[in-house]
């Protein structure tokens, strides 16, 4: 657990290794978490846990995700400096982030108009410049701007995103939590080449619903 007495400095280099010895391994993926201060990520009550391993509440009844799950699933996506990347709920923006600094492009799609402006002043405070942001229904995927080589669902997709899957390069891998429950399996798709895929399961996880439509809510 986080003293709070620690620096920063000390907090991120525990959060790390916490990482690390969870299998988070790659030397890049810790990289573009251990350059990304997680506080500005998190709401201002929350703001002293922000480097624990934890995911944390944020706007609109969402949650920005645990560490280890950011570096799993980064991890798992097999990542190219190359690579376009679509990335659907954006929430607070600390996965996308992360993404921008591995990656070419990413394009992030949210479906709160709130969260979606929160993010968008955030990755301008970054100076990101390779981040690409859509309010609307991520469900669909972001059609005009297909085929991706990559794509990570960081909310829970009741059953296979066809959709995205249709959004996706013959050899792209596609990340996202599957299942309806509280708990889903975070599920792997890797193009084959030939129009099928390879699917793994890696871990149990639990993440806000994919919903339909855009918030009517702010
Ligand atoms: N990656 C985020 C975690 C976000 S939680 C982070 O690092 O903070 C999941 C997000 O998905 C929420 O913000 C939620 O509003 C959004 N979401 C759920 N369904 C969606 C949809 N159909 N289209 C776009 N975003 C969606």
């Amino acid at each position: 657990m986080a003293e709070q007495d620690d620096t920063p400095e000390t907090q991120m280099a525990r959060l790390i290794l916490a990482l690390r010895s969870q299998g988070v391994t790659e030397a890049k993926v810790l990289g573009a978490i251990e350059s990304t201060p997680r506080p500005i990520f998190t709401q201002d009550l929350f703001k002293e846990r922000a480097f624990e391993d934890s995911a944390l509440p944020i706007a609109c009844g969402q949650t920005i995700s645990q560490p280890f799950i950011v570096g799993l699933m980064t991890q798992a996506l097999k990542i190219d400096k190359r690579d376009r990347i679509l990335e659907i709920g954006t929430g607070s923006g600390y996965q996308t982030t992360i993404l921008s600094k591995l990656a070419r492009l990413v394009y992030t799609v949210e479906r709160y108009r709130t969260l979606m402006q929160e993010a968008e002043g955030r990755f301008k405070a970054l100076g990101l410049t390779n981040v690409i942001t859509r309010f609307g229904d991520g469900g669909e995927g972001w059609p005009e701007q297909a085929p991706f080589d990559r794509i990570m669902v960081t909310a829970a997709a009741p059953g296979e995103p066809k959709a995205l899957l249709s959004q996706l390069k013959p050899t792209g891998v596609l990340v996202a939590p599957i299942g309806k429950g509280p708990v889903q399996t975070l599920r792997r798709y890797t193009g084959d080449g030939k129009g099928g895929y390879e699917i793994e399961d890696l871990i149990d996880v639990r993440f806000v619903p994919l919903l339909d439509g855009v918030a009517k809510e702010l």
